[in-house]
């Protein structure tokens, strides 16, 4: 029987049958995150341990293809997971994923109220007993009880689900008048624990409890009464001061997540309320263009963040190289920046470039500075899109033609390298 990584490695080289290298891997990468086992990672907390065997395939995976043999992993799995826009490559966490896959069946429960699974729940697990936010019996073990136990240790910035779920009153058929949270920021049940404890229906709807008349909010009902400590009748007069000013309408009752975002729910909504304040700000100037290939825009990306493997970047993590010169010009240290700013040979291909976009020759000594640089040219908000993708298409086939250099000692020409740039970002923009 195979193990547990025996049977994720096939899965991952079913998704990768031809040579593997990072250019073409990300294309599919998304492709195998889906195949995981989501039915599971939908219905069960996955233990961390199991997250992280997972999580390593899939660094392995993404710097090495299907090879078995020990890479460098460019760029952290941290970075790589973060969201485009907060500078990394939009691959999800499991962990988030898993997290957001169990909320669903809490938005689900809360909003498919006649379902017929909904009622079977509440058939087993509802009952008298004390549940607040989900209904739950310790007694019976199964799918739902560890649902219920696996959403419960879910933070959203120090928040449980019960802070991100929140009603919107209508009529008050669907909401329970304890349990859920429909009047400020907390269930009634809490705000008002001697009161609940007398209440013999402890999941009657609100308007079990909340009747509208001549224009007044009436309690229904005496069950109050029995409040005779000084905390119960000083939760009495709570009670009535601040549900005397609720009106309830003839629409039906809404549920809302995360009242303050107005985004509606969705499993990706739920992911990024995980991430919010993990990150921290953006602070990466990386730009994705959607009519360059996805290839080209991560090569960017990783000489953004000047990742890529330049013989000193080489040099840097343990790779024992004997020479270190560029070669494309055989001049200097092929850093980063040298590959793409400073060598004399690719200034010779930037400065044709720029004539064939009718602009003055640029200068810039930094990456970042190449990579910012359509945002000052005088073209409009359209033209700065389609240069910003010249410049990366640029970059790309600079790349193709030192490692060509390097690889297959081939003599390279600036006319030959501008060339291609030209009939690469022409049949990529027709693409
Ligand atoms: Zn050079």
């Amino acid at each position: 029987m195979k193990s547990k990584e025996g049977i994720l490695k096939c899965r991952f080289q079913w998704f990768f049958t031809y040579d593997n290298n990072f250019n073409k891997f990300p294309n599919n990468f998304k492709s195998v995150l889906s195949s995981l086992p989501v039915y599971y990672l939908s219905l069960f907390k996955a233990p961390c341990k199991v997250i992280d065997t997972i999580e390593k395939f899939l660094r392995k995976f993404l710097w090495m293809g299907c090879k078995d043999r020990k890479g460098i992993h460019w760029v952290s799995w941290e970075i790589v997971t973060r969201p485009k826009r907060l500078g990394g490559l939009g691959i999800s966490k499991l962990s988030e994923v898993n997290s957001a896959l169990l909320v669903k069946w809490v938005w689900r429960f809360k909003t498919d109220y006649d379902g017929l699974w909904r009622r079977t729940i509440l058939s087993i697990h509802g009952g008298r007993n004390k549940w607040v936010f989900l209904p739950v019996k310790k007694a019976i073990p199964g799918v739902w009880k560890a649902l219920v136990s696996g959403i419960a240790s879910i933070r959203f910035d120090g928040k449980s689900i019960d802070k991100m779920l929140s009603c919107q009153l209508g009529n008050g058929k669907r909401i329970s008048f304890w349990k859920d949270s429909w009047f400020g920021s907390t269930s009634l049940s809490v705000r008002w624990p001697v009161l609940f404890s007398l209440d013999r229906d402890k999941n009657c709807t609100v308007s079990d409890r909340l009747k509208q008349s001549g224009g007044l909010t009436l309690i229904t009902d005496n069950w109050y009464l029995g409040a005779t400590t000084v905390e119960g009748i000083s939760e009495t007069q709570d009670l009535f001061f601040m549900l005397s000013n609720v009106r309830m309408n003839g629409s039906q009752d809404r549920w809302v997540w995360d009242n303050n975002s107005g985004n509606g729910f969705s499993v990706a909504i739920v992911k990024d309320a995980l991430r919010k304040n993990v990150y921290g700000l953006p602070d990466q100037r990386m730009r994705w263009v959607n009519w360059v290939p996805i290839k080209i825009n991560i090569l960017v990306w990783r000489i953004e963040k000047e990742m890529i493997p330049t013989c000193v970047e080489l040099v840097k993590r343990g790779v024992n190289l004997s020479n270190t010169r560029c070669a494309l010009c055989g001049v200097d240290e092929e850093t980063v920046t040298h590959t793409f700013v400073a060598c004399g040979f690719v200034f010779g291909v930037w400065n044709f470039i720029w004539r064939w976009c009718h602009l003055a020759p640029a200068h810039y000594n930094l990456i970042e500075d190449l990579l910012s640089w359509h945002e000052l040219a005088n073209v409009s908000a359209k033209g700065k899109k389609i240069l910003r993708g010249i410049i990366m298409v640029a970059c790309w086939v600079i790349w193709l033609e030192r490692n060509k250099a390097i690889f297959q000692k081939s003599d390279p020409k600036v006319a030959e390298v501008v060339a291609s740039i030209k009939s690469m970002a022409f049949f990529v923009a027709e693409v």
